[in-house]
């Protein structure tokens, strides 16, 4: 075979194979409603527009330094310190070509062949596969019913071995909308310190927060955490900016500079214009993240409460980011057009071949029972694909 062995083992993202699929299917014509890409709908604020195009008419357009602009690793250390309680120096900063790059370079940095990486379910659908692509094994944790979806100091006592390297934490959570405390990250900080392993914390959803519920970084809660941790984060879902693939990463100096080394011979540096951009939404006004809050905000109480009245549905009320991940197991033995839906794929899949609306099988985040939808997109749509399923899964028989 001509594909390497190592790559044969890695699945396609299947967030991104059924955005296309939607995309796809919209350009032939057919009126398909996504609720599938993790990809706010708003326009990127016209002032970080303004700045990418000022850095065009200003020649700003050759290479910058490969792990960004000092200026920029500079606001991200401000950023760090305001938000987060986080002291870096932009030595501990790099900047990557989207937050998904930012964790695949420390998974890079971190992993040895055949070190284990704890990854707790759901699981956000890139982590595993980035684990193996880098010779690791994923270890897939399943939180204890008690505690909902979140892991305990137990739970994650119990998957540690002598060959655990990593646990990726990801609050608030894709899939799930689970946003940890204080409290339960301090403790799980207690036994990542008692392992002597280390953190990848995706932060990326960290602005997007609901119900009074507060985001905190494990980095920042348990003296010598933040030797421990690598934070990540983007300015793709704060302030609309998915297409300009801008994330960034801060953690140990040593840590941040072997991803350096490694982007430095895979990437050189992000886009400059894109870095200008970020620079901008850093440090500029920041009054579009509100407003984006509140919409998804509504969106969020919409999208769950039409979930909730549909007979067989179950949908836990998301805190953060914008998914709701409900149980649609239910339905499974179910028939359509003589076709048994078996698992989340065929619920998705006759979602979309029937009804016209594009959703993500719970299989890709480790929960088969489920599917996600994205509420990054108008109320309108939302209630366009609510009424949608509602009558499609009335059509379901046993
Ligand atoms: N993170 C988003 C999602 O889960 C964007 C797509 C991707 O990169 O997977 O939908």
């Amino acid at each position: 075979m001509l594909i390497s062995r190592n790559i044969q083992r890695i699945k396609p993202s299947v967030t991104l194979a059924i955005t296309a699929r939607a995309k796809a299917m919209l350009a032939e014509g057919i009126d398909v409603v996504s609720l599938s890409a993790g990809e706010p709908d708003f326009d990127t604020p016209q002032n970080i527009k303004d700045a990418a195009i000022r850095a065009i008419n200003q020649g700003f357009t050759k290479y910058t330094p490969a792990t960004g602009i000092l200026e920029l690793r500079k606001a991200i250390c401000k950023k760090f310190e305001r938000d987060n309680g986080l002291a870096y120096d932009p030595s501990q900063v790099i900047v990557s070509c989207g937050g998904k790059h930012s964790i695949y370079l420390a998974i890079l940095a971190l992993v040895d062949e055949g070190d284990e990486v704890i990854i707790p379910r759901p699981y956000w659908v890139s982590y595993p596969e980035q684990v193996r692509i880098a010779g690791g094994n994923p270890v897939v944790l399943t939180p204890t019913k008690e505690n909902g979806l979140k892991v305990s100091p137990q739970d994650l006592r119990s998957a540690l071995t002598s060959r655990t390297k990593l646990l990726i934490l990801n609050s608030p959570s894709n899939p799930s909308g689970i946003v940890y405390t204080r409290d339960e990250l301090a403790a799980l900080a207690e036994v990542v310190l008692e392992a002597g392993i280390y953190v990848l914390s995706d932060e990326i959803y960290e602005k997007i927060i609901y119900d009074g519920a507060r985001h905190c970084s494990i980095a920042s809660l348990v003296e010598g955490m933040v030797e421990r941790t690598v934070v990540v984060n983007g300015v793709s879902k704060s302030y609309s900016m998915t297409g300009w693939r801008i994330g960034y990463a801060a953690g140990p100096e040593a840590v941040i500079s072997a991803m350096g080394k490694i982007q430095s011979q895979e990437t050189s540096n992000s886009c400059s214009i894109a870095q200008m951009a970020a620079l901008e939404a850093l440090t500029g006004p920041q009054d579009s993240v509100g407003a984006m809050i509140e919409a998804f905000d509504r969106r969020r109480r919409y999208i769950v409460d039409r979930l909730n009245s549909i007979e067989g549905i179950s949908c836990p009320v998301p805190q953060g980011a914008f998914y709701v991940f409900p149980d649609v197991s239910s339905y499974y033995g179910f028939f359509h057009k003589g076709k048994r839906i078996e698992d989340s794929v065929d619920f998705c899949e006759f979602l979309l071949d029937e009804m016209k609306v594009a959703c993500v099988p719970g299989a890709g985040f480790g929960m088969d029972t489920n599917i996600r939808l994205s509420y990054a997109t108008s109320l309108e749509n939302i209630e366009k694909a609510m009424d949608r399923i509602e009558e499609g899964l009335k059509k379901l028989q046993r």
